[in-house]
Parts: structure tokens; sequence; C-alpha cells
């Protein structure tokens, strides 16, 4: 089945989030705008997955719990796991590998995990956009033994992108995939680094706020709509039929 997907919105619990990006909300506005598959990936932190795939069973659609990791390099990576349990795992190895700062919610934002109903449960402490001490590589790693997958974030973007960090996209972590942004050049990126050409080029928006999200554009034809069978997908399990970025 051909699903519209956005592997990278940003809930309440970012910092940079708006605060009416509660797991209701958004997953609403995503089954709402035509996407099937969305994953919810906040900066170094998962707290708020759980709430949001139950929203995504009540309204239809598949929610995979995510991250986007700052890693060690100050590059985004997005973090995908099968459950929100994997996805809590690998936030408390990232939690204990953070620098101790705390957030400032007046100059950084509030960092709010709320519950199924979206009622407040508290608000994060640890300051989520510091780098983690985990480097890209290690990283992969233990996303993947915890069942999960993982691509490099916005690599077209000047700032916390691995092209940015590194000029370009190392072979050790063993990525199957990138993300470029939906105004990203593509014709001239793949110019400038042809070993993407063997990469699946993923497109998903980073939304921070409600009415950022776009209209569905790329997509991916699924035998079905889990969590599971995307994983399955993105770390190569079987050839999955992929959209182009125009
Ligand atoms: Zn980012
Ligand atoms: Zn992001």
């Amino acid at each position: 089945m051909k699903l519209f997907y956005d592997l990278h919105l940003h809930s309440c619990l970012s910092p940079c989030g708006s605060d009416d990006m509660t797991p209701n909300n958004l997953v609403n506005m995503a089954a709402l705008l035509g996407f099937q598959l969305i994953a919810v990936t906040d900066h170094n932190a998962c707290a708020n997955t759980e709430a949001a795939v139950r929203a995504g069973r009540a309204a239809g659609i598949t929610v995979v719990p995510g991250m986007e990791l700052c890693t060690s390099e100050e590059a985004h990576i997005v973090c995908l796991f099968p459950t929100p349990a994997a996805a809590l795992a690998f936030e408390q190895e990232v939690a204990r590998r953070s620098p101790p700062v705390r957030n400032r919610p007046e100059i950084f934002g509030r960092q709010l995990v709320l519950d199924a109903d979206d009622a407040l449960l508290r608000e994060e402490d640890r300051y989520l956009l510091a780098a983690a001490d985990l480097g890209a590589a290690e990283a992969a790693e233990r996303v993947r033994a915890l069942g999960g997958a993982c691509f490099p974030a916005h690599i077209d973007r000047e700032g916390y992108s691995l092209l940015s960090s590194l000029g370009a996209i190392p072979p050790e972590p063993g990525y199957r995939a990138v993300e470029i942004s939906p105004r990203g050049d593509f014709p001239s990126l793949l110019r400038d680094h042809p070993e993407l050409q063997h990469l699946l080029l993923l497109q998903n928006s980073d939304s921070h706020d409600l009415a950022q999200m776009p209209d569905p554009q790329a997509w991916v034809d699924l035998p079905e709509n889990s969590a599971a069978c995307l994983l399955d997908a993105l770390n190569g399990r079987f050839a999955a039929r992929w959209s182009r970025p125009g």
C-alpha cells in the first residue's frame, strides 16, 4: 500500500517546538492533511512518543516512536524505534551521556511531557538541544540493537547536518537512507556528493508547529502500515518502492 509519510516531526517536548504541538494535535493534523505514517522525533528525547502512538491508533494512522539525536559531531540524526519502550531505552542512554545542562524555558522554550489526553505530566528539566557524548557510528549501532533504524537529518542544511559537520557521509554508521529538506536542492546536492546516488533519499518536513505542517508529498509502498514494516524497509530487509524527490 502506498503510504504518505513524514518521519521528522517535533512535539511540544522540543524546546523549539510550539506548545500547540501536543501529541493529539500533531497526530490529528497529520491525519487531516492525509498522512498515513508519521514519526514523532523530539530533540534528544522520546517522552511524548507513547501518547503520540496512542493518538495515532485513535486517528487511524501509524505513529513511529523516534528521536532527533544531536551526536558528538553536532550532527542531527533521526532515530526510529519499533515501540515507545525501545525509544525510551535509547533516551535513557542519551540522557546519561548528555552534559548536565538544565533547560531555561524563558530563553529556550518549554519542554512539555503530556499524557495521551494532552494533560501535562511534567516539564523536562534536561536541556534537550545539547549534543550528547555519543558519536554517529555508535548511535547507529545502539539504535539497531534496539530494533530501530536511523538516518542523517536535513543533510542539505548548513547547521547540524552530517554533511556540514564532516563534509561527507561517513561509511561507518552504515546508513541506507538520508533526509533532505522539503526545499533542498536535490540535483546540486547529488552533483556535489555522488555517493548519495546509492542511498535512499527521504523527504520529511521537520515541522515544529501546526501551521508549518505541509501537504503530503513523499510516499513509500509497504506491504502493511506498521512501524515494524517501515523499519524493515529502512534497514533493507526487503526492497520497498519510495518516491523520488523532484
Ligand atoms: Zn535538526
Ligand atoms: Zn528536527
